[in-house]
C-alpha cells in the first residue's frame, strides 16, 4: 500500500476540473497514478467513513459553489490504453477521444460514434454515453471493477450482460461499485472508412458549437416517448438566450447551458429549475436531468 496521504491534497478547487469551469473546493483531493493507489485511496476514504467521489474530466457534472466536503479521486492519470487482436484494454481515466485515436490507429471500427465526445472511459461507461447512433453498451466487453459493500472492498469481473445499461443508464449508478479498466470489442474495418466517420462525427460536433463555451453537454434526458428531444421542447417554449447571471440557454441548441464567462453553480442551477418549470407549463411534460449534482447544495 502506497503512503495515501502523501498523495491526499486539501481545498483543491474544482472548477478547473469540470467542463462548465464551476465549483467550489474539494476538502481532499487526488488524483492517484495507478490502480492500486485508486483502491488505497477509496479504501482511505472508507475507514474514515469520509464520502467520496470519482471525477473523470467533469464533462456530465455541476459542482456547488460551496464545493464538496469530502474527497474527490480524480482518474485522470490512469489512462493506460492497450491493444489486444480487436479489443482495446484501457484504465477508466483514458480519455474516450484518445480510445477513438487509438481505433483509428489499429483499424478497428465500432468506437466512431464516440469521436469528439469530452470524457473518460469510466465516465462514458457510468453513463452508457450515446452519440450519433451509438452508445458505450454496444462496445464494451468486460469491466473490472471494485465493489464495496459493508465497507469491504472486492476486485470482480463484470460482463456485458451484468452491466444493466440501458439509456444513460448503467449499474454503475449505484455508486458501490467502481470502475477500474474496460475492455471494448471491435472488428477490424477499413481505415479510410473509420476515418472519414471520425472526422465527420468531430466536425459535426464543431459546427454545433460544443467546444465554443464551457457547458456540460445536455442538462436533461430525452424521453423517447414524447417524441421531440429535449433540446426541441425547449426551443419551442423561445427559451434559448434566456440567461440568469453568467448561465445561459445556448442559441445553437435548447439542451445546452454555458457559461459565459462567470456563471456560478446557483445561476446554472437557477436556469434548470425554470427551464423544467416553463417547458412543464407548456407541455405537460417534466424533464429529467443528465448532468448530476456533485457537492455540497444544502446552504443553497
Ligand atoms: C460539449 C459536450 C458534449 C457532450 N456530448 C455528449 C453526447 O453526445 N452524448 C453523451 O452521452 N454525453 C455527452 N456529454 C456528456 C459527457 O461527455 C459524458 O457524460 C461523459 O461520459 C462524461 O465523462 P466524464 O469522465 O467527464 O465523467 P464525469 O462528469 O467526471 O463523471 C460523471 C459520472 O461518472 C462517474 N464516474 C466517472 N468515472 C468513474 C469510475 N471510474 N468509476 C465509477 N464512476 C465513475 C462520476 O462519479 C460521475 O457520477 C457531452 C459533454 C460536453 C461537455
Amino acid at each position: 500500500m502506497s503512503d495515501i496521504q502523501t498523495v491526499i491534497r486539501r481545498d483543491v478547487l474544482l472548477a478547473p476540473y469540470t467542463t462548465f469551469r464551476i465549483g467550489g473546493p474539494a476538502r481532499f483531493f487526488a488524483e492517484p497514478v495507478s490502480i492500486d493507489e485508486f483502491e488505497d485511496c477509496i479504501g482511505w476514504a472508507l475507514d474514515r467513513g469520509i464520502q467520496f467521489f470519482i471525477l473523470g474530466t467533469g464533462a456530465n457534472i455541476l459542482v456547488s459553489d460551496a464545493g464538496y466536503s469530502g474527497f474527490v479521486i480524480h482518474t485522470g492519470r490512469l489512462d493506460r490504453i492497450e491493444v489486444e487482436g480487436t479489443d482495446l484494454r484501457a484504465e477508466c481515466g483514458a480519455q474516450v477521444d484518445r480510445l477513438v485515436d487509438k481505433s483509428l490507429e489499429f483499424s478497428l471500427t465500432g468506437l466512431e460514434f464516440a469521436a469528439g465526445l469530452p470524457g473518460t472511459l469510466g465516465g462514458a461507461l457510468f453513463m452508457n454515453a450515446k452519440a450519433f447512433g451509438g452508445c458505450f453498451a454496444d462496445v464494451v466487453y468486460s469491466v473490472e471493477t471494485l465493489t464495496a459493500r459493508d465497507n469491504i472492498l472486492k476486485n470482480r469481473m463484470l460482463r456485458k450482460s451484468e452491466l444493466e445499461f440501458s439509456y444513460k443508464r448503467s449499474v454503475f449508478q449505484q455508486r458501490t461499485c467502481f470502475i477500474e479498466r474496460a475492455v471494448l470489442s471491435l472488428s477490424h474495418g477499413s481505415k479510410e472508412r473509420i476515418r472519414t466517420l471520425i472526422e465527420e462525427n468531430r466536425s459535426a460536433r464543431k459546427k454545433r458549437g460544443h467546444y465554443r463555451y464551457p457547458n456540460a453537454g445536455s442538462i436533461f434526458k430525452n424521453d423517447y416517448g414524447v417524441g421531440k428531444p429535449a433540446g426541441q421542447l425547449i426551443d419551442e417554449t423561445g427559451l434559448k438566450g434566456t440567461r440568469i447571471g453568467d448561465a445561459e440557454v445556448y442559441t445553437k441548441h435548447g439542451n445546452f447551458i454555458i457559461n459565459r464567462g462567470n456563471a456560478t453553480a446557483w445561476d446554472v442551477y437557477s436556469l434548470i429549475r425554470l427551464v423544467r418549470e416553463r417547458v412543464a407549463e407548456r407541455t405537460g411534460i417534466v424533464l429529467e436531468t443528465e448532468i448530476i449534482l456533485t457537492g455540497d447544495w444544502k446552504e443553497t
